[in-house]
């Protein structure tokens, strides 16, 4: 297998441009997204159909499900709210369609994966997997040698060994015999890792390695204001965070 595996884009198509074209020298079989295709950012409609295009197998998140009415937005904080009412308004009804089709968990058997956007445990209360607490309790509620996931935009690879023990790795690691993993691949469009770049993994049979890419920050901040969107979004893309 050889897959370039992509989360929480949330509406920014130069973060994507920019990443797409990263992978296409890469010799990947498929593309794997895992959700939040919109929310934030001021590109909803070409970000849904770049995915569509380009992705083998979609996933999606929870602002993708709240921009369809699909999901509570009770819980997003007030700027999150507002991005998401401003996409409801702006998705064309092809999109929202496309949408609407992606499941938000999916199993892809013949590489023994899981892809899921939160959390395998519970994929529908959007909780977030944070602290080896997490990692241990949701190991438990998959069966897959490799669970990828996205949402909180914080990339990480966590191993556990035969044993039981987990290990953190950072930017890479190299895949042990017996030991299963779960891998966050960051976020496309609204890193929060204090790294302003497009972030996305690439996994293969040998092991998984965490990408950056350096993309046009101000141009989708320039589009971001034009569109009206709330001031900490644009501010928080250039900080990554
Ligand atoms: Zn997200």
């Amino acid at each position: 297998m050889r897959y370039a595996v992509l989360s929480d884009v949330h509406a920014n198509i130069e973060a994507l441009g920019e990443v797409l074209k990263d992978v296409h020298g890469r010799n990947v079989e498929g593309v794997l997204f895992l959700g939040d295709a919109v929310g934030y950012g001021p590109d909803p409609n070409e970000a849904v159909s770049a995915l569509g295009k380009n992705c083998s197998v979609l996933l999606a998140g929870n602002h993708d499900r709240a921009a369809l009415g699909l999901a509570d937005i009770e819980s997003f904080n007030p700027v999150a709210k507002a991005a998401i009412l401003w996409t409801a308004e702006a998705l064309s009804e092809e999109n929202k369609l496309a949408l609407k089709r992606m499941p938000i968990m999916e199993a892809v058997k013949k590489d023994d994966i899981l892809l899921v956007h939160s959390t395998p445990k519970s994929p529908e209360e959007w909780h977030y997997l944070l602290t080896f607490a997490d990692a241990e309790d949701n190991f438990g509620h998959f069966i897959q040698r490799i669970c990828l996931l996205g949402h909180s935009h914080m990339p990480f690879i966590v191993e556990r060994l035969p044993g039981g023990e987990l290990h953190i790795h950072k930017g890479k690691c190299a895949f042990q015999e017996g030991s299963r993993y779960i891998v966050n691949a960051g976020s496309v469009g609204q890193p929060r890792d204090r790294d302003s770049r497009a972030c996305y993994a690439l996994l293969d049979d040998e092991g998984v390695e965490l990408i950056r890419v350096a993309y046009r920050v101000a141009e989708t901040q320039r589009k971001m204001k034009k569109a009206g969107l709330p001031e900490p979004l644009i501010e928080r893309l250039s900080l990554g965070m």
